[in-house]
């Protein structure tokens, strides 16, 4: 069942135009298994104020679009939906070749920038790490470059967020990467909760062809349950490593159904006391100086890298929905 939903997700990344590699782990492989050892000892109370930076992968065009939907439409949505939260600012990651192979993307992109909203690399291809190189993923963040400079001006755009969140299967290719990213004046853009948002949006537009709306009400549901859960665990995995929560990075995707779904999943990150700041004032936090240090195939979060390096506890097993969700509307 772990083994299905793994390829479930890398057939998900094929289908967004990028290089899956065959053999890879998803790093929520680690977080779905049960057999992980638990703590024995309960956690305490989650805060009651913590905050947040959104973040979203994968501009400047991700995920297939429903009937009668463009990229130009799902930017200005999410755009809209960022700053009626006074989310200016936000950070995108952008990978500069879909501006060639996507029709609307070149748009899409200055709608976000016009709207106040930064950009970061997140290199030109959507490189996976674990299955190049790492002078192939150097030349593929500096070939991002031109296109960021030139969208940017003069912006921050020095961000970098790893493709599928992995940051190299050994310790030297870690080592290398981070390096070179240093040396070039980048800061990492870690996550500290992410749900696999983008799982739904296939299901999404195969739903709305077939104007399944009892299947699409089921899946905003389960998409919000599906974050609840996950960001709970973002939260207890950062009581176990750090011994507190921290100011939380979320990745999001510029997927039409997280952009459909933006407005209520704001909505439960307020209910559970949650505010939002900026990446740059998040990651001034202490936390974001450590570094796990270790060679990993799955990556994932920054919390996650330490759990699975120090060899820690996971808090609990969490949905996995993912099955669930590709045999809809078929
Ligand atoms: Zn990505």
């Amino acid at each position: 069942m772990l083994k299905q939903t793994v390829v479930a997700v890398m057939v998900t990344f094929a289908g967004l135009g990028a290089a899956a590699g065959a053999g890879a782990q998803s790093w929520h492989e680690a977080h779905l298994d049960a057999q992980k050892p638990r703590p024995n000892q309960p956690l305490p109370p989650l805060d009651a104020h913590p905050v947040v930076a959104i973040t979203v992968d994968d501009l400047p065009a991700v995920g297939t679009l429903p009937p009668g939907e463009d990229r130009v439409a799902v930017a200005k949505a999410l755009v809209s939906e960022l700053k009626a939260n006074g989310l200016e600012g936000t950070y995108g990651f952008v990978n500069t070749d879909k501006l060639e192979s996507r029709p609307g993307a070149p748009q899409a992109l200055q709608i976000w920038l016009d709207a106040g909203m930064n950009i970061g690399n997140h290199t030109r291809t959507h490189m996976r790490l674990t299955t190049n190189t790492a002078e192939a993923f150097e030349q593929d963040i500096a070939q991002n470059e031109p296109t960021l400079r030139q969208y940017g001006e003069v912006r921050d755009w020095r961000w970098f967020r790893y493709p599928y969140l992995e940051e190299g299967e050994t310790l030297e290719k870690r080592r290398a990467v981070r390096a070179y990213l240093l040396e070039h004046g980048y800061r990492v853009a870690q996550v500290t909760l992410e749900f696999e948002d983008y799982a739904w949006n296939d299901a999404y537009c195969r739903c709305r062809i077939k104007q399944n709306e009892a299947a699409i009400a089921w899946l905003r549901q389960n998409y919000l349950d599906t974050a609840a859960a996950y960001i709970k665990l973002g939260r207890e995995e950062e009581q176990i490593v750090f011994g507190r929560e921290i100011p939380n990075v979320m990745l999001l995707h510029e997927t039409p159904f997280t952009t459909l779904m933006l407005p209520d999943l704001l909505d439960m990150l307020r209910k559970q006391g949650f505010s939002f700041e900026s990446l740059a004032q998040v990651e001034s936090d202490p936390a974001y100086v450590e570094d796990p240090d270790a060679g990993s195939e799955s990556g994932g979060t920054l919390p996650g890298q330490f759990m699975d390096s120090r060899h820690l506890p996971y808090p609990r097993a969490n949905p996995d929905p993912f099955q669930q969700i590709n045999q809809l509307c078929q």
